[in-house]
């Protein structure tokens, strides 16, 4: 899903980071030299992480603000500043290198060209490999002065926890319903099934954005049918498995794995396992399916889905994934 993947720090801020904000550390020489700044997709992390990256590189800053003029500021709007540095993962390939993070040391030990100081972005850093990841940690346990580190995860579990124990945490959560719908409905086109689609983004505004824009609420009813296809002997597997991952793998893993939850405590008469697919699944299926064997299932998802990302085959893993619900769910 491309989502909160932005190089560029966007000019507006989101309302909910505002807490963020308040609560940073004044003056910033008291800020750690490594953040992580974690939470779930699609709460602008990364934006968060630009604009704070702007404001410690500004040779001016106000309160919480750069100033927007000062050359720094104009070298960061250029996206040409020598103080700042971005690691994503290079084009094609899934992880952040140890090369990469190599690299860094020679940028770091170097006095800051403009700004106050440098600054490094790590994005996902959950990417790192291990021998990244290995080679970070040195960093970390020896801090340069006059920089500070932002990494950026959905996944801080993914991250060694020598890491995360040497960084100061920042935590992006969800706004409230009330204000995630009131921007969706200022910024987002196709909102009719917009709560829905919150509901399902974990309440994460950009991410049911997206969503709603890529017509999110009718491949769900699409994903939905697919199992009752699946079920009822109408649709092969392997071109399923194949619809599935141009849709996105990513996406339809974590479809499945919260509608299979949602079904189970549904079934179980657990009133937060109603939802829009737990509701209809219900109906296709009647209560006939095994909460135990549902339970194994689900396992298998998870452990599919922490594997993405791996150079396991997406496709022979929505393939098997599909064969084991078409075996666990036949109807008549
Ligand atoms: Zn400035």
């Amino acid at each position: 899903m491309a989502v909160d993947t932005a190089l560029t720090a966007p000019a507006a801020r989101y309302p909910w980071h505002d807490a963020l904000w308040a609560n940073l550390a004044h003056p910033f020489d008291r800020l750690p030299h490594a953040l992580l700044l974690h939470g779930l997709p699609g709460l602008g992390k990364n934006a968060f992480a630009l604009q704070l990256a702007q404001v410690l590189l500004c040779q001016t800053p106000q309160v919480n603000n750069a100033c927007g003029k000062c050359h720094s500021c104009q070298l960061f709007a250029a996206a040409t500043h020598p103080d700042l540095l971005i690691i994503t993962p290079l084009e094609d390939a899934k992880n952040i290198s140890v090369d990469q993070i190599r690299a860094l040391n020679g940028f770091v030990f170097l006095r800051p060209h403009t700004a106050p100081r440098k600054i490094v972005v790590i994005q996902p850093a959950e990417t790192m490999n291990i021998n990244a990841a290995n080679s970070l940690l040195k960093l970390l346990e020896e801090p340069p002065l006059d920089s500070i580190l932002l990494l950026v995860t959905s996944r801080p579990a993914r991250l060694p926890a020598t890491i995360r124990s040497r960084c100061g945490r920042l935590q992006v959560k969800p706004p409230n319903q009330q204000m995630a719908l009131a921007w969706l409905q200022a910024n987002a086109a196709g909102t009719d099934a917009v709560q829905d689609l919150l509901q399902f983004a974990g309440g994460a505004p950009l991410l049911a954005k997206t969503l709603a824009e890529q017509g999110f609420a009718e491949q769900r009813q699409q994903l939905r049918q697919d199992l009752e296809n699946l079920s009822a002997g109408r649709e092969d597997p392997v071109i399923c498995a194949l619809r599935w991952k141009n849709l996105g793998t990513n996406l339809c893993l974590s479809w499945l794995y919260r509608a299979v939850l949602d079904l189970i405590k549904s079934q179980a008469g657990v009133a937060s396992g109603s939802s829009l697919d737990s509701d209809t699944l219900k109906k296709i299926y009647k209560n006939t399916l095994n909460i135990s064997v549902l339970y194994k299932y689900i396992y298998v998802i998870h452990d599919y889905y922490r594997q993405l990302n791996s150079p396991l085959d997406e496709l022979l893993m929505l393939e098997d994934i599909l064969i084991r619900w078409n075996r666990i769910s036949r109807l008549q």
